[in-house]
């Protein structure tokens, strides 16, 4: 399964959470690059110029990076990706690797939040825990990219009649049991 969501809408949290209950693994995109990027990597030098402006990481290289990590036993299982695929390349890159392995997505959970509500959530992480694309001008850079790029990525799931729509203001465990119904009802 996918989660989507724009930036600050907890899909990381949710992720998580998600995940084990599920007992499947989850794999964040987002969380490889800044590993890679504090372990200063080839790969993590090469995505930290794109991160730190608030951009996308190339198509080519995320795209490798997550066909990589899908060759690997523990997916066998099961997945949630959380911040893959962001672009149409992608969801078409993705569809490649998932035909190959005759594997195909069960759902993917979009969590929706206004935009006012998700810089003041991005600030605020900022604030706690100082990562370098939590100012306001790259945070509302990405909100851009995430409507330009992202949504797009939304409809064509929806197209496939497999999208599952959840509403991700709110209490966080609530979300989850939201995100756990939707799923249930898929
Ligand atoms: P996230 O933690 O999901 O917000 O991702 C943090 C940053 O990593 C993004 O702003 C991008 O620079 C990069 N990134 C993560 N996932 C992708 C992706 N699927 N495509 C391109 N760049 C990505």
């Amino acid at each position: 399964m996918l989660i989507i969501g724009p930036p600050g809408s907890g899909k990381g949290t949710q992720a998580e959470r998600i995940s084990a209950k599920l007992g499947i693994v989850a794999i964040s995109t987002g969380d490889i690059f800044r590993a890679n990027v504090k372990g200063e990597t080839p790969l993590g030098v090469e995505a930290k110029k794109f991160m730190d402006n608030g951009d996308f990481v190339p198509d080519s290289v995320t795209n490798r990076m997550v066909r990589d990590r899908l060759a690997q036993d523990d997916v066998a299982a099961g997945f949630l990706l959380d911040g893959y695929p962001r672009t149409t390349a992608q969801v078409d890159e993705l569809d490649d690797i998932l035909g190959a392995a005759n594997a195909k997505l069960d759902v993917v959970v979009q969590l929706t939040a206004d935009d006012e509500e998700l810089v003041t959530r991005l600030l605020g992480r900022a604030r706690e825990t100082g990562r370098s694309d939590d100012t306001e001008t790259v945070i509302r850079h990405r909100l851009d990219l995430y409507r330009e790029q992202t949504e797009v990525v939304v409809s064509r799931y929806a197209e496939r009649g497999i999208l599952a729509k959840v509403d991700g203001l709110g209490d966080m465990d609530e979300v989850t049991v939201r995100i756990l119904d939707a799923i249930n009802n898929s």
